[in-house]
């Protein structure tokens, strides 16, 4: 099922996801609608807050410009280890239209639970590394908008607000 992607300010995309106690049907119910609302939305990554559930569950997808990967699914994801630098320049599903440039690490390990529940580490580079990154910041509160100036980040709330209501005016007619 495709769930609504929240659209940023909102103050759920602030908050902490709190960790999954158990990997069961009802997380794997919510990871097959998070892949489902990303590649509707055409995305290579999604935080299960965008969808309005504070749980630490991500998905990604980075094969059209990663062939080598695969869809992932990454539940309490930590990551233990970054390497080197990298600039890319990020969009995100809760804020359309934008993007800027953000400064990361360029290799990242990270440590997960599989829909399985089984424990697993990963070494991530390039888009993959980036996306690993972003959406464990969105577990944390963080969007990409946080690591850009404050400047840029007032001009991109401003779009925003007119997005938001934009889509209010569609999902509610006025009679
Ligand atoms: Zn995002």
């Amino acid at each position: 099922m495709v769930r609504e992607i929240l659209i940023w300010p909102h103050p759920i995309l602030k908050q902490q996801a709190k960790p999954v106690a158990r990997v069961d049907a009802s997380i794997r119910t919510l990871v097959s609608d998070m892949f489902e609302t990303m590649y509707a939305a055409e995305g290579v990554g999604l935080a299960a807050p965008q969808v309005g559930v504070l749980h630490r569950v991500i998905v990604l997808d980075t094969t059209p410009r990663q062939p080598e990967s695969r869809p992932l699914a990454m539940i309490n994801p930590v990551i233990t280890a970054m390497e080197g630098e990298l600039t890319y320049n990020e969009g995100c599903l809760s804020i359309p239209g934008e993007s800027e440039d953000v400064d990361r690490a360029a290799v990242v390990t990270v440590k997960f639970l599989d829909v399985d529940g089984v424990e697993q580490t990963m070494v991530c580079e390039g888009l993959l590394s980036i996306a690993v990154q972003h959406e464990t910041d969105h577990l944390n509160g963080t969007v990409f908008v946080d690591h850009i100036s404050s400047l840029k980040r007032e001009v991109i709330r401003k779009r925003m607000k007119r997005v938001k209501s934009e889509r209010e005016e569609r999902v509610s007619p006025r009679a």
